[in-house]
């Protein structure tokens, strides 16, 4: 067996990133940015009026209280989207909208909160002072020409997004994410609702899998069931070779008569089979068939769902660029004992992390056999359990999320 750090840096040094592409803004969400982007233009680009009020000079609302009113004439009302059309003088104020230009001569906003119209609409009542500048937002506040908005290297959020879409910039070059294909293997699997043969069990790791590399936005490609069939397998490697980044495979990596995915990996790449120190998902099958990476995960539900997220996960993240392809590890409290025997191997528990109130707390989220996908489905964690005797309630223990 090899220590888990070991099987993920053996994957990690054979990955390499992907290419940049030149795609549309909202295509960009969660990839990473390969061109810094200056800006060529002031956010906010002109003076305006952060709250529905009256656009006035400050000097002439001194003094101004419920107690002590006011009145100020009403110029014209400006709506957001509309230049103003009147300088404001002594005396004068014009109606504002959130957003609008801030007319000329006006320097603070009251909030119509603190005015009151009058009958004829062409005065109102001032019952606040307000200071030079208060609720305007000043042209340039948020960026200024020739600032840096966005780093290369930077993985685009939904505020990125916004930020380009603001200053115009619709097309831009991102790191390609990885189209992933995927099969599975094994005669006793079926797909269909159809009544189980004697022995026969329904495919369920594709479906799992595709939807854990939908939520990690990697595009899929599923090939479907193949037989345990040297020639069916070969010919599947082969259509991925032209089509996928990456390929991901379950079951026939373990130690059976019937593993031939291992057999045709063996025969077509720089594969390596790995028994991982790890419970569950033990087995691990890497290489790379000409250029394509090519992860063997294997059969049981559970592990290949694990495997995945502590292996082919963090490579697919790498292949996008992204500088952070581990999931972060946090401390939790045990809320009952997670008990183990020794046995060379760290153990990854299925639980649920309730993030409740201070330290998380830690609970199994029911079976935990790796072909018992009932206790995956109700966790939302993994608790790591180091080689040893397990934890005992109330001790703290340390856990990644699944999310
Ligand atoms: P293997 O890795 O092929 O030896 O399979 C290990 C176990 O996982 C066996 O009990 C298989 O029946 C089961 N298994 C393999 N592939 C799948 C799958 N796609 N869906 C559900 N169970 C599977
Ligand atoms: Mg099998």
């Amino acid at each position: 067996m090899i220590p888990l750090e070991d099987a993920q840096s053996h994957v990690m040094e054979s990955i390499k990133t992907l290419e940049s592409e030149n795609v549309h803004l909202l295509q960009g969400r969660n990839k990473v940015i390969t061109e810094p982007i200056m800006s060529n233009e002031s956010i906010p680009p002109f003076d305006n009026t952060a709250v529905d009020g009256y656009a006035v000079r400050a000097i002439d609302t001194k003094g101004a209280s419920q107690e002590t009113p006011i009145s100020l004439r009403v110029l014209e009302t400006i709506a957001a989207g509309k230049p103003p059309t009147f300088n404001i003088q002594s005396g004068e104020c014009s109606k504002i909208m959130t957003g609008a230009p801030i007319p000329d001569g006006a320097d603070a906003v009251v909030m119509v909160e603190w005015t009151e119209q009058q009958g004829n609409d062409s005065d109102v009542i001032i019952k606040e002072e307000v200071s030079e500048g208060q609720h305007i937002r000043r042209s340039g506040e948020d960026l200024e020409p020739g600032d840096l908005v966005i780093p290369e290297g930077t993985l685009l959020n939904a505020a990125h997004l916004g930020l380009l879409a603001s200053l115009g910039i619709y097309q831009i070059t991102i790191l390609r994410t990885p189209t992933v294909g995927i099969f599975s293997t094994g005669d006793e699997l079926i797909e269909g609702s159809q009544p189980l043969e004697p022995g026969q069990i329904r495919d369920s790791n594709r479906f799992s899998l595709l939807a854990l590399l939908e939520r990690d936005g990697f595009q899929t490609i599923d090939f479907g069931l193949i037989p345990d069939s040297e020639a069916a397998i070969e010919q599947t490697i082969k259509k991925a070779e032209d089509t996928c980044d990456a390929l991901i495979t379950t079951g026939g990596v373990s130690m059976g008569d019937f593993d031939y995915v291992k057999v045709v990996l063996n025969r077509l790449g720089e594969m390596r089979w790995m028994q991982v120190a790890i419970k569950p998902a033990k087995p691990l099958a890497f290489g790379v068939v000409n250029e394509l990476p090519v992860f063997g995960l294997p059969g049981n539900p559970v592990s290949s769902m694990v495997s995945y997220e502590l292996f082919a996960r963090p490579a697919l993240r790498k292949m996008s660029g992204n500088k952070n392809p581990y999931r972060a590890i946090f401390e939790g409290k045990a809320a009952q004992d997670f008990l183990r025997k020794p046995d060379g191997k760290t153990h990854f528990f299925r639980v649920s992390a309730d993030v409740g109130e201070g330290t998380p707390k830690i609970q199994s989220a029911g079976h935990q056999g790796s072909h018992q996908l009932t206790g995956m489905a109700g966790a939302n964690a993994l608790a790591i359990l180091p080689d040893g005797n397990g934890v005992i309630q109330e001790s703290t223990l340390e856990f990644l999320f699944l999310d």
